[in-house]
């Protein structure tokens, strides 16, 4: 089973979970959720700025930043990476205990404080196991803007399902159950 990226190296699926054999997008709810979730994540991630460039800059620069190349982590706590900052996250990774924090919550606040505290890889580190896969290489696969369109659709497919079910459960239960919300965030009291 070929394994292929979609917009930004990084997250992989399996080309026969993601498209079928037209090279059109499988229909999303035929898709296993860990490969349609982080496809819909990814629509929103194409054209955001590289986490490191961005840390490095700031917000008043943050033109200076390069676009994401690269995509690491779960989706909603993901690193997004260009080529020169590759290494340093690998290295981070790597070396630095960042490997152990794979699929926690505090994964990408961690590499961004150890960023942030001016570490970087060593020179001349890099990602050693590149495996190019530019999507033009692979047949039938859609370019980055048909692909972000494809994409843009699916995510209204979402949350057009997302109202469907919300208008389905209506009146069942009309309270909030606060137990399944995740506060975890401290508010200040209100004195
Ligand atoms: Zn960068």
């Amino acid at each position: 089973m070929a394994k292929v990226s979609v917009g930004l190296r990084g997250w992989r699926f399996d080309e026969d979970e993601v498209f079928t054999e037209d090279g059109e997008w499988a229909p999303l709810d035929e898709m296993p959720d860990d490969a349609r979730n982080r496809l819909l994540r990814l629509g929103l991630l194409m054209d955001q700025p590289c986490d490191a460039c961005y840390l490095e800059y700031g917000e008043a620069e943050k033109k200076r930043a390069n676009p994401a190349a690269i995509v690491y982590g779960e989706p909603g706590d993901e690193v997004l990476l260009c080529d020169d900052h590759e290494p340093d996250f690998l290295y981070w990774f790597r070396e630095e205990g960042g490997s152990e924090l794979a699929g926690e919550e505090q994964f990408r606040d961690e590499f961004h404080e150890w960023f942030v505290a001016d570490n970087r890889a060593p020179e001349g580190y890099g990602p050693d196991e590149h495996v190019e896969e530019a999507p033009s290489e692979l047949p039938n696969l859609p370019t980055p803007e048909e692909a972000q369109r494809r994409l843009e659709q699916a995510v209204d497919f979402e949350e057009k399902r997302y109202d469907l079910r919300a208008a389905e459960s209506e009146g069942e239960d009309d309270e909030l159950d606060v137990a399944d919300l995740d506060l975890d965030t401290e508010y200040p009291s209100g004195e």
